[in-house]
């Protein structure tokens, strides 16, 4: 499954915004998206040109893209489920990429990040309706679910990763309860439900072309 493995903040200032890519540590005054807010590399500082329609929409769909952590041809095949599904195909295409289980995870605040919380789904951490999964895209459903399987040394550092993200507010479509560390799917997430502002259109727009 293949993954970005470059630095991570150089997306954010790519991006032109926050991602908050590194979960909790986004938070400090180091974040380079704040400290240097201009796109990297030699050229970074140089003149900016006003984007053309494509650029806004190929933009959009990379700011999607980087938030979730998906490469291109699995994101490419979000949208063509979420095309052929019903209802608006933008708002499936979120959902789809909402329910991912590692994107769950994160968003239980077992995971400081999604990066993070995709690693613990990699390690076999996790169990979904009593077994293990280990694949970061699996999609969760309505009623699942998700649960810690890890021995003392994983559960520590998972209950510290609770601890870190203590501020962040489980999302009203799951459910979570810290004393077991187990979470529940109560319904399928919605847009309202996503942090951070997304214009799906601009999405559906450039893969309609
Ligand atoms: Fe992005 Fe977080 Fe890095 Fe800031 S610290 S640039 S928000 S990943």
């Amino acid at each position: 499954m293949a993954r970005y493995i470059g630095a991570v903040c150089r997306l954010c200032r790519r991006q032109g915004e926050k991602l908050f890519l590194k979960g909790t540590k986004c938070q400090t005054e180091k974040c380079a998206a704040s400290k240097r807010a201009y796109p990297p590399g030699q050229h970074g500082q140089g003149r900016r040109q006003k984007l053309s329609n494509y650029g806004t929409q190929l933009k959009e769909k990379q700011k999607v893209k980087r938030i979730y952590g998906v490469l291109e041809r699995q994101f490419r095949k979000y949208f063509e489920v979420a095309s052929k599904t019903k209802g608006v195909t933008g708002k499936v295409l979120l959902q789809l990429l909402e329910r991912r289980l590692d994107n769950v995870v994160f968003r239980l605040g077992l995971g400081i990040s999604r990066a993070q919380a995709r690693q613990i789904v990699r390690h076999n951490l996790i169990a979904v309706n009593s077994r293990r999964v280990n694949i970061p895209s699996f999609l969760v459903d309505k009623d699942d679910v998700i649960e810690i399987k890890a021995k003392d040394k994983a559960k520590i550092k998972i209950k510290d990763n609770l601890e870190l993200s203590k501020d962040r507010t489980v999302p009203s479509w799951l459910e979570f309860n810290g004393a077991q560390m187990k979470g529940k799917v109560i319904r399928l997430p919605e847009k309202n439900d996503i942090q951070q502002p997304i214009q799906e259109q601009l999405i559906v727009e450039l893969y309609s072309k």
